[in-house]
Formats: structure tokens, sequence, C-alpha cells
């Protein structure tokens, strides 16, 4: 049995981020499971080095310890590649040549009953000559053909989730692989049984489940958590100020001290001696079932 958290090395962890990897830690931890860490560095261009030590050492800094080496996205281009090129040869898949404008305006024409933003479908019925044609103009991402199946997710903490799935990207026109098709095959190749992450991944998860179900994998558990929002109630930014542990250094705030606030936020006794045993025995006893909610302000979580 094993657990993750993959943050995207693009900034510093905010204590929304914490929050969550605090949990995912718990998780695995509780059910003494493994915890691998996974960097999601896709985006090479706005990811780096200095973020991804930066991210492990905020992990660290609040007490989280992980098994093994961490897994960089950016090593496993190969991995991908083969994966999406199986796809194409089973015709799973077919060529999309919209720019993202063209998506955003057909998915915001009436079409049936997809999710919100979702691909409408307008590359899927194109002939071949068609496809020489505009491959002259722009390169093609490709798209896995779903005909709008239906996924349901049971989430331990969510609850029930039904989602259609549209189309959607496997590999993107810079010849990248898209996050939904990386995200699967690094937790199968990785034996991720226990999926924690914030509750904005619900709606794309009915894509990841049909994928695994493609390639005959078990699904893992899933939990999706609250987010921690700032004052405009959208997640996390800059400009919400005093959300890393960065920032909250330079306000006089430690490590232990922001520790000791999550902790709180998650309904655990956040008094000495506050060590990892004594954490994971709280919340091997008090279950998942609290993490259900709304997101959690900013401001709530500095008065923990
Ligand atoms: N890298 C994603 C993020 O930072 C999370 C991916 C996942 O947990 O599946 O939001």
């Amino acid at each position: 049995m094993t657990g993750r958290f993959a943050p995207s090395p693009s900034g510093e962890l905010h204590v929304g981020n914490l929050r969550t990897a605090l949990i995912a830690w718990l998780v695995a931890r509780a059910g003494g499971e493994r915890f691998v860490l996974r960097l999601d560095d896709l985006d090479v261009a706005n990811t780096s080095e200095e973020h991804a030590a930066g991210q492990l050492r905020d992990l660290a800094a609040i007490g989280l310890d992980w098994d093994g080496d961490v897994i960089r996205q950016s090593e496993r281009f190969d991995r991908y590649r083969f994966v999406i090129d199986s796809l194409v040869a089973a015709d799973a898949t077919y060529p999309c040549f919209c720019s993202r404008r063209e998506i955003r305006e057909a998915a915001s024409a009436p079409h049936g009953d997809g999710p919100e933003g979702a691909y409408p479908g307008t590359c899927r019925h194109l002939t071949d000559g068609e496809r020489r044609r505009r491959e002259r103009d722009r390169p093609p991402a490709i798209r896995l053909r779903t005909d709008g199946k239906e996924s349901t997710i049971v989430d331990e903490v969510a609850g029930r989730y039904v989602g259609r799935v549209d189309d959607f990207v496997l590999r993107r026109n810079d010849g990248v692989a898209a996050y939904n098709l990386a995200v699967v095959m690094d937790d199968i190749d990785q034996g991720v049984t226990h999926v924690v992450r914030g509750d904005d991944l619900l709606a794309s998860t009915p894509r990841h489940v049909l994928l695994q179900r493609l390639f005959d994998a078990p699904e893992p558990r899933y939990m999706h958590v609250p987010l921690v929002v700032g004052p405009d109630g959208h997640r996390l930014a800059k400009r919400d100020g005093a959300a890393t542990l960065t920032d909250l250094a330079e306000a006089g705030v430690s490590a232990s001290r922001v520790r000791q606030a999550l902790v709180a936020s998650l309904e655990l006794a956040a008094t000495a001696p506050n060590t990892n045993e004594d954490l994971i025995e709280q919340f091997c006893a008090a279950g998942v079932g609290h993490l259900a909610g709304p997101a959690i302000s900013l401001d709530r979580l500095a008065r923990w």
C-alpha cells in the first residue's frame, strides 16, 4: 500500500498545499503504508530545481518524511510517449487541431450534458484529407476517444461523484504528455493505492478512472480534501501574502507553529508532545470523516 504527494515545483508551497501534504502523509502512515513524493514537473519551462528543493525542504520542516527517491515526471517522458503511441496504434485516439480560443468558443456553445469546459469533439470526425490539410498549419494534440462515457467515483472524503468524460488531451500539441495521462501512469508505476489531493482535482478524476480501466489497472482509493482559500474565496495566490513558510518566517511565525495550526485544522490536538507518532495515533482514532467540508479561509487557519 502506498500514498503519495505530487506537487508542481512551479513556486513555493503555500499552507494549503502543506495541509494537503500533511493529510496525505497521515493517511499513509496511519495505514502503515509507504509514502512517496513525486514532482509534477511536466512543464519544464515553468518549474525549477530551486522550487523543487524548496518544496522538499518545507515538507521536511513541518515534520513529513517519505520513502525512496523522489520521482520526477520530467524523467519519464519516454514512458508517457510509449503509452500514448500504443493508444494511437490501437486507434483509441484522434488528432486535434483546435486552438485554445476555438475550444473555449466551442465549449461555451450548448452541446449536451458534458462537464463545463469539456471538449465537444470538434476534431473527432475529420476526414483523413482534412487532417492532412490542417497538419500543415499546426501540429495536433492527441485526444482520447471516450464516447462521452461516465465514471463514478466513491471518494472517501468528498463522497460519490459522477462525471461524464470528454475526449481529453493525452499529448499536448507541443509534444509533451498531458497531466491527466502522466498522473495515471505515475500512480500505476509507483503502485499508489491512496490518492489524497485538493478537491479542485475531483472533476478530473473520472478521466483518471477511465484510463485506469483502459489499462486494466486497479483503482486507487481517492480522498479529495478542501482547499485553503484567500479572502476572495479563490485558491491561494501570491497576492494573498503570508501563505508560504518563507512569508510566515519573515512575520515571525515558525514552521513548527505552522504545523501546529495545520494539525489543529484537522481537529487533532496540537499540544505537546505533538510528535509524528502521537499525531498518527490520533489520526488513526479520528478517521477521515471530519475532513470533508467547505474550503478553509486563510484567516481561519491563522487563528488556529
Ligand atoms: N501537481 C498537482 C498540483 O500540484 C497535483 C496532482 C495530483 O495530486 O494528482 O495541483
